[in-house]
């Protein structure tokens, strides 16, 4: 009965939304009407969030009884056109018809499959499979390409493995200097920014590089504002001036990396007068956040979307990489490169198989080992699986040409893919198209079968948060009748597709996991390690785990190369007055920068030393640290790339005259397929805006709230007006989680990074007008 489930003990779990992944705890209550719903509370014990939570989170049990989520399967009537209900058998007979059909006309690659970086491991593993084994398609890719994919690649490049952070969040507390690049960690992970409020409170130093002077760049000691898509240009010429000042660590160069002339002999053509034309960013300003970050004694540079999603964006994270390891950062205590990746389950996401170009345990689809072995795993023939596919944005672009039927999860590209009203014509161009949500997205509303499916609190699976932490979400509550889970949905497409497959394909998520775990053994990204019961006991484990007793382990990799790395695809002088720079000119605002802060001068105070954690000495579960003593590429050094600065793929000019960047909000979550439909959400960030620099503003003559047309080559934008002067004056800011007039991603360009394949969503050409004169 109702008032039975709700008299269940609470549910220690962790939040659907992003990669923090905080620690919740679940309590059934009967609301009014004698429903059971859920409240929510943080969960203190979770050392990530330590109960700590954002609006989001707070309000995350709203959409589990909301009205407006899907209760049973929608099927398009061919009379009226419409969406109309049905049952779960009409609904999963027309999926496999339509996808049957589409292989039947014109081949196994006719059959696309769009999972997303939201969906547990257990559900990124089992769609992979059904890709590659009960459709035989090489057509799979997800969402995850359009969020982290260039850091993954530059990440893969430099030390031969990509995990987000290679270390702890608690260690960015307790570093002394910080640079974050193209982050706004306070509108995307509220909870973390304690992280940088306690590396301050230590005596530490924030760096922010960023167009924006966001919430996150006003709690900068030194804040940059380089010209979207400048910043490889940036790190390079911060990299001149480390070597030009002698700061290079050598003996760290020396005994941990390998091709450090060749990137030496080209960063010392970037003069630091020439990277300040072409970043804006003053020279004594570069020199000042040089200062900083070399004179600290451990540093970390941590990325985000900015940096990444360019079209040279693997370059870009690159140069950053490159900075860290001149200065003998990776692979050392509470010092490093890392990424901070987005969605919720954007890391696991990324391991285990729902790549283009990828097989469970982050392997190579290419590498014949990996093949025979995952094969195995599956019971299948390796030479049965197809080869790799077409990257994100590639697979929505030939919809309709060569892929004539897709089945996505998780995802809502109407609303998130570059270029999107193109991306939606190539979705209505379709013979068939399959979409299982838990609401009826923007996307959702485009196809013909819509399959209703649970969620987060309905089910139980794992997902792997920002640093590589693998975390059981418990299923708290029973799913209203009528949704199923997405591996039921697996289960009976295979049934009609390929019957004899059927027991290949259980809806446990136990069981999926324990299959995955084998099919990650010897992988870099190796769960083997990790069971239910020990996620369940230690409240998380951090990968590779390939024992069931790894604590603190680290990471050596065995000198093994196999993983997916999209190759083809993904000062402070006022501290002491070293160089007798003068610190107030230094701190003096830029020239074309957002309007400097009254005060970002540095305490002279020095930092007090920590001790230093070592391997075993917090004791966490797995492998929180990697890289200590080698790192994963063949020779156990880290990588230099050599790098050059390159243009964005499209530059204003006299038609499109402004620099277009986008980015979130805190109330809304990525597509806000979601989040729009939370009201207390939706009140808190009601619809799209467009901000720009008063003297932009007057010139274009747009007063605060007035609506504004922002047209680039790919389509036109409308939304009210945000004055402000912390954006540079030749740069409009939109945040992308809305469709309609004010969809900003209706306006960015999909030139893709030809490592990652990621677009490049945060830079563009646009012109920006009253939206009175269109
Ligand atoms: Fe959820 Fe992320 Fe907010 Fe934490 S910061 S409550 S994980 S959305």
């Amino acid at each position: 009965s109702a008032a039975a489930t709700a008299a269940l003990p609470p549910t220690a779990t962790h939040c659907p939304y992003c990669a923090l992944q905080c620690g919740m705890r679940l309590t059934p209550v009967l609301t009014g009407d004698g429903e059971v719903g859920v409240e929510v509370t943080g969960r203190a014990e979770f050392p990530v969030n330590q109960g700590a939570l954002c609006g989001k989170g707070q309000s995350a049990a709203t959409l589990l009884s909301s009205r407006v989520r899907l209760t049973g399967p929608l099927v398009r009537d061919t009379t009226t056109g419409r969406l109309e209900p049905a049952g779960w058998e009409e609904a999963l007979d027309a999926v496999a018809t339509g996808l049957a059909r589409a292989r039947a006309a014109h081949g196994t690659d006719a059959c696309g499959v769009f999972g997303g970086g939201g969906l547990t491991n257990e559900k990124a593993y089992a769609l992979g499979k059904f890709a590659r084994i009960v459709l035989g398609t090489s057509q799979i890719d997800y969402n995850g390409r359009f969020c982290m994919g260039s850091a993954a690649a530059a990440g893969q490049r430099s030390f031969g493995l990509d995990r987000g952070l290679p270390f702890p969040l608690a260690d960015v507390a307790r570093t002394d200097c910080v640079i974050l690049v193209g982050s706004n960690l306070a509108e995307t992970m509220p909870p973390a920014l304690r992280y940088l409020t306690e590396l301050k409170a230590n005596g530490g130093k924030l760096i922010v590089i960023d167009p924006r002077r966001t919430r996150t760049a006003e709690q900068a000691d030194l804040h940059l504002a380089p010209r979207p898509g400048t910043d490889l240009a940036l790190a390079l010429g911060m990299l001149h001036l480390v070597v030009a000042q002698g700061r290079v660590d050598e003996a760290y160069v020396r005994e941990r990396t390998s091709g450090w002339e060749e990137t030496r002999a080209g960063v010392m053509a970037h003069w630091p007068e020439y990277v300040e034309r072409v970043t804006g960013v003053p020279v004594p300003r570069l020199r000042a956040a040089v200062d900083l970050f070399t004179d600290a004694e451990h540093a970390m540079v941590l990325t985000a979307r900015g940096p990444e999603q360019q079209s040279k964006g693997t370059d870009t994270v690159g140069a950053w990489i490159n900075l860290a390891l001149a200065t003998g950062r990776p692979g050392r205590p509470l010092s490093g490169y890392g990424c901070l990746t987005g969605q919720g389950n954007g890391q696991g996401g990324r391991e285990h198989g729902q790549k283009a170009d990828q097989l469970p345990g982050y392997r190579k689809l290419t590498d014949p080992a990996a093949r025979a072995h995952v094969a195995g795993v599956w019971g299948v023939d390796p030479d049965s699986l197809p080869g790799p596919g077409r990257s994100a944005y590639e697979l929505l672009d030939a919809l309709g040409g060569d892929v004539r039927a897709l089945l996505l999860m998780g995802s809502n590209p109407v609303v998130s893919a570059p270029r999107a009203a193109h991306v939606e014509d190539r979705l209505r161009s379709l013979d068939f198209l399959a979409v299982a949500d838990v609401v009826l997205s923007d996307t959702a509303e485009l196809a013909d079968v819509v399959l209703p499916v649970t969620q987060w609190a309905e089910e139980t699976g794992t997902v792997t948060n920002l640093e590589g932490r693998v975390l059981l979400r418990r299923r708290a509550i029973d799913p209203p009748q009528g949704v199923r889970s997405d591996l039921e949905v697996l289960r009976e497409l295979t049934a009609r597709l390929a019957p004899d497959l059927e027991k290949k394909f259980p809806a446990d998520p136990e069981e999926v996991f324990d299959e995955l775990r084998r099919a990650s053994a010897g992988g870099p990204a190796d769960y083997s390690g990790i069971s239910y019961g020990r996620l369940a006991a230690e409240d998380g484990v951090f990968w590779p785990c390939p024992a069931e007793n790894t604590v603190s382990g680290h990471n050596t990799q065995n000198g093994r190369n196999t993983q997916d790395g999209q190759d083809g695809q993904d000062g402070q002088d006022g501290q002491n007055g070293r160089r007798g720079e003068n610190t107030d000119s230094v701190l003096d605002g830029e020239d074309s920068a957002p309007d400097a802060p009254p005060t970002d001068e540095p305490s002279a105070d020095a930092p007090t030393p920590e001790p230093v954690p070592g391997p075993a000495e917090d004791g966490l579960a797995g492998t929180p640290r990697l890289f200590l003593d080698r790192f994963a590429t063949p020779d156990g050094r880290a990588r230099f790339v050599p790098v050059t600065h390159r243009p964005a793929a499209e530059e204003p000019d006299a038609a499109y005259p402004v620099h277009l960047t986008t980015g979130r909000v805190v109330a809304q979550y990525q597509s806000g397929a979601q989040t729009r439909r939370v009201d207390e959400l939706n009140k808190a960030a009601p619809g799209p805006f467009v901000e720009l620099h008063p003297r932009l503003a007057a010139r274009i003559g747009v007063a605060e709230g007035e609506d504004v047309a922002v047209v680039s080559r790919r389509g036109r934008a409308v939304a009210p007006a945000r004055v402000t002067g912390n954006i540079r004056p030749d740069t409009v800011f939109m945040p992308f989680h809305w469709p309609g007039a004010g969809r900003a991603n209706a306006l960015t360009n999909p030139a893709l990074d030809p490592t990652s394949r990621m677009p490049e969503f945060k830079v563009c050409a646009v012109r920006v007008e009253r939206a009175a004169e269109q």
